[in-house]
């Protein structure tokens, strides 16, 4: 088919960004261009750069990028995972995973040829094809958009759906336009949930796969796909977000693609280090990382995450960053971010408020700092094993977070 140009290039990180042996398991992507412009491939090879440097697998990622007029459906982009189950090392059984993140648990490729990720993006847009963050007003920004349909294509994605009656499911419909625009062959789901619908509750902290509290299908789950009372549980989330589970889109129309699969739009300003994976994306909005909470979902799902990544993503995200290593036994460093020059205080106090070690209190310099702390209170005997708090208070604010020191 002479008017298919497929270009294919494979980005491979590993060794050149990462010189040191930790960090050499970073994950590669190969991509099969279709109808696209140097420009749009650009970009795709940023997104792909920043998430190889972010996930660790040692297979590649195969994704089919399509940049299609998609004017008539109104979307800026479409992505389609392929899934897997019970495969080699697979974590639970009977439960759907993104082909991309099972091979990187299974550590091969597990025979899979077909791609990872189907995505569809509308060539029609006024598209801002920079691969830097600086999208004027009134342009799309690709590499934003196509950072977070990996996002989607990697795991963040629920089987949830409503049959033509209104009946809510998990894996018992599969909407027809998946199967016209997947290059796979889409499995028979069985009414068996995606890994990410595991870790989805209301606020009451029912797990919305839970059968004995939701039947699949039923209109029991209807209400809760619309009740705008959504949550993603998970341990690596709740650390993410300050003990506090992340809100998911769930507006009372159920929106196919859209509900559940994202953070909340009015929870996660776009623009902030978290609005990468919320549902709407406006022109003029830049958003090159995927912030805390979309890494801590990704590690519930089963991702290994470079270190690096998180902390970095902190440090950009948040004025005072958790500490790390945390839990700790000998010692941890806590990290913040001061817009300018100013008078400071950086404190641990134990559980029930009492104030056990000083660990900055004077004038500090614009910038990121990074202090250490060894476990030990004001007079230099170790503390016990515990959850502590360490407060960082400026002229403008006070900020604090849980920490874990284990012995
Ligand atoms: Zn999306």
């Amino acid at each position: 088919m002479n008017w298919l140009k497929q270009i294919t290039y494979c980005l491979v990180f590993s060794s050149l960004l990462m010189p040191s042996k930790s960090y050499s398991q970073s994950a590669s992507f190969q991509v099969n261009n279709y109808f696209t412009s140097p420009e749009a491939e650009q970009a795709m090879q940023k997104a792909c750069e920043i998430w190889g440097n972010i996930l660790v697998s040692n297979t590649t990622i195969h994704v089919n990028f399509y940049w299609v007029d998609a004017s008539p459906f109104g979307f800026l982009g479409l992505t389609l995972s392929n899934g897997i189950k019970n495969f080699q090392n697979a974590p639970i059984s009977n439960v759907w995973y993104p082909t991309s993140l099972a091979k990187a648990i299974a550590g091969n490729d597990l025979g899979i040829t077909d791609v990872d990720i189907d995505m569809y993006i509308d060539s029609t847009r006024n598209w801002y094809l920079g691969t830097d963050g600086n999208c004027p007003a009134g342009q799309f920004h690709l590499v934003k958009v196509l950072l977070h349909e990996i996002g989607h294509g990697i795991g963040f994605y629920s089987v949830a759906n409503l049959d033509a009656n209104g009946i809510g499911s998990f894996s018992t419909v599969i909407n027809p336009v998946v199967s016209a625009l997947a290059s796979f062959p889409v499995p028979a789901l069985n009414g068996e949930p995606l890994i990410y619908d595991l870790f989805v509750e209301n606020l009451q902290g029912e797990q919305l796969v839970d059968t004995l509290l939701f039947l699949n299908p039923s209109s029991a789950l209807t209400a809760q796909f619309t009740g705008n009372n959504l949550y993603f549980n998970g341990v690596n989330t709740l650390n993410a977000n300050n003990q506090s589970r992340p809100r998911l889109y769930a507006p009372n129309t159920f929106a196919f693609g859209s509900s559940i699969l994202h953070l909340n739009e009015n929870s996660f300003s776009p623009n902030s280090a978290d609005g990468l994976m919320t549902p709407f994306s406006s022109a003029g909005e830049t958003n090159l990382t995927p912030g805390p909470i979309t890494l801590g979902i990704l590690q519930d799902l089963g991702w290994t995450i470079n270190p690096i990544s998180i902390q970095n993503s902190y440090l950009e995200s948040q004025v005072l960053a958790q500490n790390y290593p945390n839990p700790f036994k000998k010692e941890t460093t806590i990290s913040f971010f001061l817009n300018s020059s100013s008078p400071i205080t950086l404190k641990i106090y134990d559980a029930v408020g009492r104030c056990v070690r000083t660990l900055v209190n004077h004038k500090m310099s614009a910038g990121l700092h990074q202090i250490t702390w060894n476990g030990k209170d004001d007079f230099g005997n170790n503390l016990p094993q515990n959850m502590y708090i360490y407060q960082l208070c400026t002229p403008h604010q006070k900020l604090s977070r849980k920490l874990l020191l284990s012995n």
